[in-house]
């Protein structure tokens, strides 16, 4: 028998609304790049993508037209992710740190008629556009504000739009299976593929992202986004934002240490999230001004971080310096991406701050609403022991189901597990461990070796300040593990020292062949290292 309750599609527009009607007055600030702070609320983003709505209806965009954005976090960013979905659009939201013959795949892959661009981007659209000349470009400004972009072609101006529109409009009722972004993986390895998201995937995913022991979001909390809108979907942060009225801030392009400190005080920011390389840098310029900042101001309370593995030090720094909570989380831009989340567990609250951080290092316990599961070589689940290594697997409402126009074929087994490639343990209280992906572990004569693990430890060193393994080609164990270190700045670690420190930590199998030491270390576009970039440059270095 079938119950009787009432079924509404799962949309985005049901959140906009929501955001306006009851969290109306909620702020949304943004600093421009001259760091000039604009000040909104979500009653007004909400209006203004009404506009911007009516503005993709007069210029012709049909359902399902993807529109792109090369735009840092601001407020006209997030407009668009509004405007753009709830009207039945695709957004796409591209990274401009990638190269130009990238971007140019990824647009031209999308068939994005429009590409929204930070004014800021303008060298960047004058190279692209004559390659893209189907393209319509659209300054996120004033006219005055505009690029020149030279070599004709026509230039609209996003203000211009939304002058000419009222806010008079109803968001369509769509299938809530309908598209509603689209996020490119960054690719390290072959061409980009395209995970197309669902409204009804993204609503379910913003419940989790703002349930207690998911990201634990609140209509209290103010949130500095740093992470960029264009990495996977902002960790849901625009929807669960709007879906619990909490104070966004938006820091535009300028993400250096002291702008995101100052705006985290000024704003009162209780919270915020970003991948580890950016909290490194925060801390160690904390560490440095120490004497002439005002603690005491920072409103700070959690970090949710996720991305990359972040180092036990940052960790500890967190809780030490500046009484933080770090939130580790683990996903990908296939899983939309939350799949496991650091929220302590009742027991926890027992245990001192070492036992605790020794939770935090692990990526977290898996939220409700998706599957994991860990996969060994030949397909079998493997115990949930802290020990047993394997393959995540996931499956769920917000997981990819194939890539966008059907790249990389089918990529499901037979009962619908999405293999992540991502190697890990999982504990009897459920938290993952990772130890690698699976491209970047090290296989010593037979054994695997985990890089992160080997990072994480040289990193806890007092003269590293970024730390990177790679498996190098070895004439015996046909893989051994490098130590690439990028040093502390004042800092001048030895091989030897370091080796010495690890080898009171590691077996000694496990131990780095060699340390080298490097003045920074390759970042992708969304702030991992870059391992494929090291391995091409030390592939050899044990050879000799
Ligand atoms: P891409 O796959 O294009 O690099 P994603 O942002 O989708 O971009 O990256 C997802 C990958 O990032 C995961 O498969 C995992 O290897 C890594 N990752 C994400 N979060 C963590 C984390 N907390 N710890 C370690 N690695 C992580």
């Amino acid at each position: 028998m079938l119950g009787l309750m009432q079924q509404r599609p799962l949309l985005i527009s049901t959140l906009v609304d929501y955001a306006a009607k009851w969290h109306g007055d909620r702020e949304i600030v943004s600093r421009d790049p001259e760091g000039a702070i604009h000040r909104s609320t979500y009653a007004e983003v909400a209006l203004r993508a009404k506009k911007l709505a009516r503005a993709l209806d007069a210029l012709g965009l049909r359902e399902g037209d993807r529109v792109a954005t090369l735009a840092w976090n601001t407020h006209r960013h997030l407009e668009l992710y509004y405007g753009v979905t709830s009207s039945g659009r695709v957004l796409h939201t591209v990274n401009p740190r990638l190269f130009p013959e990238q971007l140019d795949y990824i647009i031209r892959h999308a068939e994005d008629g429009y590409v929204f661009f930070d004014p800021g981007f303008g060298p960047l659209v004058a190279e692209l556009a004559p390659r893209l000349p189907h393209v319509r470009w659209v300054s996120l400004s004033d006219r005055a504000g505009a690029p020149a972009l030279g070599g004709g072609g026509e230039l609209l101006i996003y203000e211009e739009l939304l002058a000419g529109q009222t806010a008079d409009y109803e968001w369509p009722l769509l299938d809530e299976n309908a598209a509603s972004t689209l996020c490119y993986t960054s690719g390290t390895t072959g061409n980009p593929k395209g995970v197309l998201y669902t409204h009804r995937s993204t609503v379910l995913h913003a419940f989790a992202a703002c349930a207690v022991d998911g990201l634990g979001l609140s209509g209290r909390d103010s949130f500095l986004v740093v992470v960029p809108l264009f990495h996977a979907n902002a960790w849901s942060v625009p929807f669960s934002g709007a879906m619990c009225g909490m104070k966004l801030v938006l820091p535009g392009p300028r993400l250096d240490p002291e702008s995101l400190f100052s705006l985290m005080v000024q704003e009162g920011c209780t919270k915020s999230g970003g991948v580890p390389t950016v909290w490194l840098n925060v801390l160690s310029w904390v560490e440095a001004n120490r004497d002439r900042l005002d603690l005491s101001q920072l409103a700070l309370k959690t970090v949710l971080c996720g991305g990359s593995a972040p180092p036990r030090a940052i960790i500890e720094k967190f809780h030490d310096l500046l009484g933080v909570y770090l939130l580790h989380a683990w996903g990908m831009t296939e899983t939309s991406p939350i799949v496991t989340t650091g929220a302590p567990l009742h027991k926890h609250d027992a245990l001192g701050r070492d036992a605790r951080i020794d939770m935090q290092v692990k990526q977290g316990r898996q939220v409700f609403g998706v599957e994991l599961k860990l996969s060994g070589r030949g397909g079998q689940a493997l115990p949930h022991d802290g020990v047993s290594v394997g393959e995540l697997k996931v499956r769920g409402n917000w997981i990819v189901s194939g890539y966008f126009k059907g790249e990389g074929g089918a990529i499901l087994d037979g009962d619908g597990w999405f293999g992540t490639g991502d190697v890990a343990t999982i504990d009897a209280d459920g938290y993952v461990q990772l130890t690698d992906r699976l491209k970047d572990v090290i296989k010593s004569g037979g054994e695997w070796i985990s890089s992160i693990e080997i990072e994480n430890l040289a990193m806890s060193h007092p003269d590293v300040f970024e730390a990177a393994v790679i498996a190098v080609a070895h004439p015996v164990w046909q893989e051994r593990p490098l130590l690439i270190v990028h040093p502390r700045p004042g800092g001048a670690p030895t091989a030897e020292a370091i080796l010495a420190f690890l080898s009171e930590r590691l077996p000694k199998w496990q131990l780095p062949d060699d340390v080298v030491f490097v003045e920074s270390l390759p970042h992708t576009a969304t702030g991992k290292l870059l391992k494929t970039a090291l391995r091409q440059r030390f592939h050899g270095h044990l050879a000799v």
